[in-house]
């Protein structure tokens, strides 16, 4: 196997350069002094730039094709097949975007984010209007690398979702759309909850130490992770021995450090849990951002917004503000992270609304990339469609189109599906999950959450990429992608919380 190894050997130099890059941008978002922006962002191109064109060499091409002859006898599944299929995927896709190309989008987001960052708070989308005009034509241009494609956005989708095509997600989006609106309409005709008692204040202090303690208590591994302070939490990995997440933290809210520190933690299980043999190889990763954003809601909220989670929580949350919620009952603080509104900002956005958010961003990344609406209207027609949505006017661009930072950091096109998806695959590994253990429900209330933590490292974070989303989910579910157990999932919550009527969950759905 003298091909595989030399390609796994090379393919291990090209991770070692993405990875040094991932620790720069780690480190641009948490701890680097603003001065130290401008090198950073062409250190970070250089970085790309030597990745990209070490992989794209015609000799990785020539150990693929070797290897792929070495491994041809193997069984799909093997560890070895894998490698050199899913290498062989990537690869394909690189070397059809010139390296040119890859630095400039790369140069060109660093600069537009440092500009959002400073035009989101002024509420100044003149500002970002040429440098998103600039992003979508580099967009276009990366999408043009795949010619062929049956609709522009599909190359960009595969970066993210791969397999995914742009008409597949809109049909999946529809269906999901219309069981929705229903029941979004049914619990927003009900009083508001009073979420008063988390909107209190709360030493960051405290907020850190009970978040750590629950993530310890999911099986986050402190030997492989840190958490450290962000404005935008996300979760970044050097090595499957180095995980590491970030959060924010408010301190007029009790929660909000929280629930993104249980998001944050889910994106890394899924990555702590993935076949330590695969170190440095592309089969490390988490297979998709679809199947990614479903652990990450897991965590968030099929465990972290449950009944039972908070049965065993709660009196440990009281212990860390006694002065906030000793006389909060179970009852008021479990609907009160539960509340459901139709509200401007999507991170902020409960489990029920959520999904409305992201449809509108995808469809205008669509749109977008279509030139059916024009980046100096993208403002405008932000505001129209999210007042026709959410029946909200929106205030400001600030809160509007804004608010995201995916299109003012990477390309547009791919950068929203991922969400949706995630939320829908969620309900449905989870269901299986429940399947295989009925038990699970009843751990959760003892604060026990190995079982679960188990299952998902079996069938989903141990293969890492070997399949694709969608040969994983028939594997571990026994069908394919389905919007019911999410719907399920949400009515079997909302309903008793909200005393809906079963009338009221297909009203208008023909
Ligand atoms: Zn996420």
């Amino acid at each position: 196997m003298r091909s595989l190894d030399a390609l796994r050997t090379r393919l291990i130099e090209v991770d070692d350069l993405n990875n040094a890059a991932n620790l720069l941008r780690w480190d641009q978002t948490t701890y680097m002094p603003p001065g130290g922006a401008a090198a950073r962002g062409r250190q970070l191109a250089t970085l790309s730039r030597v990745a990209h064109e070490l992989f794209t060499h015609a000799e990785t091409g020539r150990l693929l094709d070797a290897a792929a002859k070495e491994t041809a006898s193997l069984p799909f599944e093997s560890d070895d097949a894998s490698l050199v299929r899913v290498a062989r995927r990537a690869w394909e896709q690189s070397v059809r975007i010139p390296g040119d190309l890859v630095s400039e989008l790369q140069v060109h987001t660093s600069e537009s984010y440092q500009a959002w960052t400073v035009a989101k708070p002024k509420n100044d989308f003149e500002t970002m209007r040429p440098m998103l005009q600039r992003t979508l034509d580099l967009s276009r241009r990366m999408a043009d690398c795949f010619p062929g494609y049956a609709h522009i956005a599909d190359p960009l989708i595969d970066f993210s979702d791969y397999g995914m095509k742009a008409a597949e997600v809109k049909t999946l989006f529809g269906q999901l759309r219309a069981r929705l609106v229903p029941i979004v309409r049914a619990i927003t005709a009900r009083p508001l909850a009073d979420d008063s008692c988390v909107r209190q204040q709360a030493p960051e202090a405290q907020q850190l130490a009970f978040g750590l303690e629950v993530i310890k208590r999911f099986g986050f591994d402190f030997e492989r992770g840190r958490q450290d302070k962000t404005h935008h939490p996300f979760m970044t990995k050097f090595s499957l021995g180095d995980v590491r997440i970030t959060t924010r933290v408010r301190e007029d809210e009790i929660t909000d450090a929280l629930f993104s520190t249980l998001h944050e933690c889910g994106h890394a299980l899924y990555e702590l849990g993935i076949d330590r043999s695969y170190e440095g190889t592309p089969l490390a990763n988490g297979t998709s951002s679809g199947v990614h954003e479903s652990q990450s809601r897991t965590w968030e909220n099929i465990v972290g917004r449950s009944r039972g989670f908070w049965e065993h929580f709660y009196p440990l949350l009281q212990k860390h503000f006694p002065k906030a919620l000793a006389q909060v009952s179970l009852d008021t603080f479990y609907r009160a992270v539960n509340r459901v509104e139709r509200s401007l900002i999507r991170t902020d956005s409960d489990e029920v609304t959520y999904n409305l958010h992201v449809m509108l961003r995808f469809d205008l990344e669509l749109d977008l990339l279509e030139g059916r609406v024009a980046v100096k209207d993208l403002a405008r027609v932000w505001r129209e469609r999210f007042e026709a949505d959410f029946g909200i006017p929106v205030p400001d661009d600030t809160r509007g189109v804004l608010q995201d930072v995916h299109w003012y950091a990477g390309p547009i096109g791919g950068a929203f599906q991922g969400y949706t998806i995630g939320n829908i695959l969620s309900a449905q590994f989870y269901a299986s999950a429940l399947k295989a253990n009925p038990g699970i429900p009843a751990d959760i209330q003892r604060g026990e959450f190995g079982v679960l933590h188990g299952w998902l490292r079996e069938n989903i974070y141990r293969p890492g990429s070997k399949f694709t989303a969608s040969e994983l989910i028939p594997r571990v579910t026994g069908s394919a992608l389905s919007i019911e157990p999410y719907l399920d999932y949400l009515w079997g919550k909302y309903q008793p919380l909200y005393a809906l009527r079963e009338e009221e969950r297909t009203a208008g759905v023909s």
